[in-house]
Formats: structure tokens, sequence, C-alpha cells
């Protein structure tokens, strides 16, 4: 059968393709170190699991409204007001399977063929696919490691133009950690209100900060520029959830009402007791998200100096996410060839800096054990010594 065109552009996701192999690795018996996939190791916490056998054997088993249970999206609404100071009813939210499905059903409704949307580099894999499969342009602004990753709102600016409809912003980032400030988050708004794109913002990393940073969702800066953002969330980052696939958006009633349309064509509701699950994490004590927080802290604080001790790699601190995201120039090798030839020769998995807009970088994931951390950096540190 011949497939159709908007398929043949888009390439996998590098992320889960070699999370998955390093995984198939581990299953037939290698001792794999994996750094690959942003997959909190930790098993979620247990009263969010036991909210979700609860509404399993009171049989909340069945389809429910599409754009999620009514308490669920209430939750959320109640979270946003009182963790980032937005103000949103119940019907300005969508429920969704994870993250990456917000931000693809966002696409599909906004984006028109030829329609531009801006994304800073490095950026995470999946956006200039979605975009692309929705008919879109991706538009990306390069930065540099000098700049902390971030962009300036005279690059903003100059990337606009009469076909740009959206600006993805993801702070804390995945693959670099930067989290913007609020002064930052300040300049770009007023690019943005001297337009008439959108923002969408990807908060799925706030919860995860280090070194007194703070989450300002860029929504919360004005009246008006809560009415130009779009927020895009989940539960699986925060609350170790990543296989429950829950996540949400917010928006106008109209953008959530098509989505909604959109949704009930296509997915359906979210598997209705995981979303049960989803409302213990939101309304009972943050208690375990602060945990977690604190070992990813404690493995920064141990595979920061190990990284840039080692001669030919070098790495920025990051302030937020659990990712470090390592200047591999010196080395000599594609970022593609040095992720495949660490995983085949030593066991490691890294992702490649080219999945993420930019060569002669790679993104480790210290979401992991210490133990692995320590044993797998060894490893690092033997193959990069190896190419020297
Ligand atoms: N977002 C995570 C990552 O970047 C999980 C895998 C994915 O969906 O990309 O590793």
């Amino acid at each position: 059968m011949e497939l159709a065109n908007r398929v043949r552009q888009v390439t996998p996701s590098m992320t889960l393709e070699i999370s998955a192999k390093a995984k198939a690795m581990r299953a037939a018996g290698i001792d794999v170190c994996s750094f690959s996939a942003g997959e909190p190791d930790f098993d979620t916490p247990a009263h969010i699991k036991e909210a979700a056998k609860q509404a399993l054997d009171s049989g909340k088993t069945r389809y429910g409204p599409a754009a999620g249970e009514p308490a669920l999206r209430t939750a959320i609404a109640h979270k946003l007001q009182r963790d980032n100071n937005l103000s949103y009813e119940a019907g300005n939210i969508i429920v969704t399977n994870g993250g990456k499905h917000s931000l693809y059903s966002l696409m599909m409704v906004a984006i028109n063929p030829g329609d531009e949307v801006i994304i800073p580099s490095p950026y995470w894999v999946s956006y200039p696919e979605m975009i692309k499969l929705a008919g879109g342009n991706p538009v990306i602004i390069p930065t540099t490691a000098e700049a902390g990753y971030k962009i300036t709102p005279a690059q903003l600016q100059a990337a606009i133009t009469k076909n740009t409809k959206l600006f993805i912003l993801n702070s804390p980032s995945n693959p670099t950690g930067t989290v913007y400030t609020p002064d930052e988050l300040d300049a770009l708004a007023q690019v943005i209100l001297s337009t008439d794109i959108y923002v969408v913002s990807d908060e799925i990393y706030e919860k995860i900060l280090y070194d007194g940073a703070k989450h300002l969702s860029i929504g919360a800066i004005s009246p008006e520029m809560f009415e130009r953002t779009i927020i895009s969330n989940g539960f699986a980052k925060a609350y170790a959830m990543t296989g429950w696939r829950v996540g949400y958006l917010a928006g106008s009633n109209e953008l959530i009402q098509s989505m909604t349309t959109l949704q009930s064509q296509s997915t359906s509701n979210v598997c209705t007791f995981a979303q049960y699950g989803a409302i213990a994490a939101l309304d009972q004590p943050q208690g375990c998200v602060e945990a977690m927080r604190r070992a990813f802290e404690e493995r920064r604080s141990y595979i920061l100096p190990r990284v840039n001790n080692i001669p030919g790699l070098s790495a920025a601190k990051p302030n937020g996410a659990f990712y470090l995201y390592v200047d591999i120039e010196s080395v000599g090798l594609p970022s593609l060839e040095f992720c495949s030839t660490l995983l085949d020769e030593k066991h490691v998995a890294a992702i490649p800096g080219i999945a993420f807009g930019k060569e002669s970088t790679v993104r480790i994931s210290y979401a992991t054990d210490l133990d692995t951390i320590q044993r797998g950096m060894d490893r690092l540190e033997a193959f990069v010594q190896s190419r020297l």
C-alpha cells in the first residue's frame, strides 16, 4: 500500500526509539546504563495508584466525556489558579493522553497549511514533527550555550512573519534544562503582544527546579498575555506517571471545544480510572513531588562535575528538568554516531543532539538511580578517552 505523504515526511521519535532499544537490550540480559528517555525512575506514588485502583473497583471503567472527567477538569483549573496564578474554568481545560497528545491536537486544530510555528532550538524532538503533520512550517530559532540556550526578544521579533501563528516556549526546557527568568519572559511577552501570535507554554517540567529558580507561567504576566497563552502540562514528570498517559491543555473555550470535537472523533476520553489517579495527584499533599525533585537535585550534583571532568565534554548547569545538555564537539564525532557507538561499545544510552536540532551535543537524562549514573559515567569517560 502506498502510504500518505503526511507520514512520509515525519521522523520517528528518537527519544522513544533509543529508550526502547535500551530496554530491549536490558531485557536480553545486557547491562545497559540508560540516560535516554526523560522518564523518572520512581514508581508512581502509592496514594495515586490507590485512587486509580479504587476508581477501577467502583466501576469507573466506562466511556466518559471526551474532554475529561468533570472532577479532573475542575481539579486542574484549581491547580492552575493555585500554582500558576491563571484563572481558568473547568470548561477551559481538556484532558488528553499526555502532554504530547495535547500539543499534537492543538496543532491539528490551530494550524492551516503554510502557517508558521516558531520554536527555539534545541527543542523537544516532537515539536517540529507535529507541526509538519498538521501541514504547518516549523521556524527554528537557534540558541547557543553562551546565551544559556535562551532566545532574545530581538530574535523572536525577527522570526515573526505574517504567517506566524504560534510560538512554542518550553521553560524549564527539555533538552537543556534552561529556565527563563520573569524579566526575560516579560520581554518576550512584549514582543508577542505587539503582534497577533499566540504562545504555547509547555510547562511539563515546572515542578523540577533547582538553585532557587522559580517557574512563572508567561500567561500570568498580564491579563493581555493570559489571552494569548495556551498552557500544556501533564502528570508524567512531576508525579512519575509516564505510562498513565494523562496530560492537559488550557485555553479559550473556542479552542477547547474544537479540540474536544477532534478528540471525540479520534481517541475519545483518556482512560477513565487513570483520570482518578490524576485527581488524587493534584488534590493530595505534594510531598512526593518535592521528594523526587530532591533526588534529581542530588543526582545533578553528582553528574554535572563528572561530565565536566571528562576532557572533551562540557555541560552547563541546568536550572530545571532532569537533563544535562553536553557539548561533544571536541570528540569530533557526529552526535548520532557518538550515541550509537557509545551504546554498542559501552552499553550506555543517550540521545543525539541532532534529534533536538543541534549537532555536536548529546542529551543525558539523569532521571535514573545514582548507581547507574556512576557506572554510566565511568563508561562514558572511558569511551571519550578512547576517541580523543
Ligand atoms: N519527553 C520525554 C523525552 O524527551 C519522553 C519521551 C518522549 O516522549 O519524547 O525523553
